[in-house]
Order: C-alpha cells, then structure tokens, then sequence
C-alpha cells in the first residue's frame, strides 16, 4: 500500500466522504503526524483534530516537560536540555512514544505532534507502527498521514514571543493575535499566564535553528517515501 501523505485537509475530505457524522468521527483513524517548526501551530491543529476524532494528542514536548515538573529521574536528564531548547536524545524520546502509543485511548489512531524530529525518529516510528499493526490489527493503517505546516521565520518568531499557557487548563493565548480579555489572565481559569521555559528569547533561535538542522531532513524522509 502506498504512504498516506495529505495536506491539511484532513477534515474537509471526511466531511465530503462522509456517510454519517458518528462513523466518520469513531472510525478507526491511525496515526497522523504533524510536522512543522516550533510556533508553526502543531498544537493548535492537533487540538481540532483530536477534537473531532476523540483520539488523543501525543505532543513529546507536553510528555517531556510533565516529567521535569514531576521531577522524574527522566526529568531531571532532560530539563537542562529543554530549557535550553536542545534535542532530547532518540532513544529517550522513542521510548516515551512507545509507551504513550501503547495507551489504550491511542487504539484508535492519535495525532503526533513535535514528533519525529530526527530521521532516525522517523526510522524508528515506522517500524514501531508497522510492528504493533501486524502484531495487534490496531489502526486502520501503519502507515502515518503527515502534515507539514510552513510558516514564515518572522511570523513564527511573533507566535513565539507572544505566546502564553494557562497553567491550569493549558489554553494557549498569543500577546498579538489571540490575546486573553484581561492581560496575562487566562479568560476561563483566571489563572496568571506564563511563559514556556523554552519560548525565552535566547532559546527561540537555537530552537529553529535545531529544527532546520535537523527535523527538514524528517520531511525530506518522508518525501522522498511517499510525495509529501
Ligand atoms: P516542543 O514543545 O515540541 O517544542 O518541545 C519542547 C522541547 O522538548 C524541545 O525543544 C526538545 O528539547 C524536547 N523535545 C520534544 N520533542 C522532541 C523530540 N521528538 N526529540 C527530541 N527532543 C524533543
């Protein structure tokens, strides 16, 4: 079977195809992948995905910086390495996705997001999906839908500078485009706002500079498998 490789049009085609909003919303969907730098809008789209699928959301970023505020001994390896907006090492990372794809809300299908980054995640990811297909039957298919989002550096330097999180329900607010009515307020927790550790000014450029070095080749992988 050739590589399922779509744009983000994931909904609109359900819609037109659709034969009942209840079965195109609890059919087995599998794995989907969401590629892009970090400000591009992964989580975003990933929400409105999952959303409409009630399949979960497995964003690397979230699973990692949970652990540091657990204070995990994976934890305590990786903060230094994400406050510095440094890649956690693959086998690290690859074992964090087996386990968290192995969940049972994830039998369905799941979005991917912030994950692979390296070639070798890639590498990894397919065997991974095409083991537990074969094995268990699980997904419609191994074989991942990827999503590439691009959007222009000085847009995406904007989208980080300006984000914040609600501590508390983990909605994300933009200073520039999606402020919160009251500053810094999250609208429906009242909670003050933060900032990412990771989205401070020094660390943003290390962090695309890290996507450009290394998570292009993941979409040039995938290209070249399948037309991206
Ligand atoms: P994100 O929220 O996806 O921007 O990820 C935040 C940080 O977590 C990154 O800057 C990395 O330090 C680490 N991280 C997340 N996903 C991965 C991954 N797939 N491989 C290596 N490190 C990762």
């Amino acid at each position: 079977m050739g590589r399922r490789l779509v744009v983000s049009v994931i909904l609109e085609r359900e819609r037109a195809g659709a034969s009942s909003m209840a079965e195109q919303v609890l059919r087995n969907i599998g794995p989907i992948v969401l590629l892009g730098p970090p400000g591009a809008g992964k989580g975003t789209q990933s929400k409105r995905i999952t959303e409409h699928y009630h399949i979960p959301q497995v964003s690397t970023g979230d699973l990692l910086r949970e652990h540091v505020k657990q204070g995990t001994a994976l934890g305590q390896q990786v903060g230094e390495l994400l406050a510095n907006g440094e890649l956690v090492s693959d086998h690290l990372v690859c074992d964090i996705v087996a386990w968290r794809l192995r969940e049972p809300d994830a039998q369905r299908g799941f979005v991917l997001d912030g994950f692979p980054r390296t070639q070798k995640q890639a590498a990894w990811l397919d065997s991974f999906l095409k083991f537990e297909f074969l094995e268990s039957g699980k997904w419609a298919a191994w074989l991942p839908i990827v999503v590439r989002i691009q959007v222009d550096y000085n847009k995406l330097l904007l989208r980080i500078t300006g984000r914040r999180t609600c501590p508390t329900c983990g909605t994300i607010y933009n200073v520039y485009s999606k402020p919160p009515r009251v500053d810094e307020i999250c609208d429906l927790e009242g909670a003050k706002l933060i900032i990412r550790d990771d989205d401070r000014d020094e660390v943003i450029r290390e962090r695309l500079e890290t996507y450009e070095r290394q998570t292009k080749p993941v979409a040039e992988y995938y290209e070249r498998l399948g037309g991206l």
